[in-house]
């Protein structure tokens, strides 16, 4: 069976996308800058290659140093500031998707945790899943 597509966008809809599947990876981060990016516990992301995003209207961006030193751009709607991917110097030519910006977001199911040593308390994660205190090794 062939893998549906991934299509999503922002709140307002002025910014569409659509993934040509397959992921190649879905964790639950819990980074303090996915907290303070989502104003949540954590965020949940879609790995993909960059080629496999298709993107319908300009998201504004916004870059700072990630933990591990590289440079980290989330992408965002700038009407709604609804959440859509971020690139970076560390996943190189792969990005990750939001995957709460899907319009179905139970297409994906996460396979891990990371950034497990910054996670909230309050913020109940499937704890069967691997767990990683950081970033994997290898991710992709
Ligand atoms: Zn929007
Ligand atoms: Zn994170």
């Amino acid at each position: 069976m062939r893998e549906a597509q991934l299509i999503g966008g922002c709140l307002c809809g002025d910014i569409r996308y659509e993934i040509t599947p397959p992921a190649l990876f879905v964790s639950q981060c819990c980074c303090k800058d996915c907290q303070k990016a989502t104003g949540t516990g954590h965020t949940t992301i879609i790995g993909i290659h960059k080629d496999q995003l298709r993107l319908h209207g300009t998201p504004a961006t916004f870059t700072n140093t990630g933990e591990t030193g590289g440079k980290v751009t989330r992408h965002f709607c700038g009407r709604c500031a609804g959440r859509l991917y971020t690139s970076g110097d560390l996943p190189g030519d792969h990005i990750m998707v939001q995957a709460g910006s899907l319009d179905d977001p139970g297409q994906v199911s996460p396979q891990n945790i990371i950034y497990v040593k910054d996670r909230v308390h309050w913020d109940k994660l499937d704890d069967t899943l691997p767990q990683f205190e950081g970033l994997p090794d290898r991710v992709l």
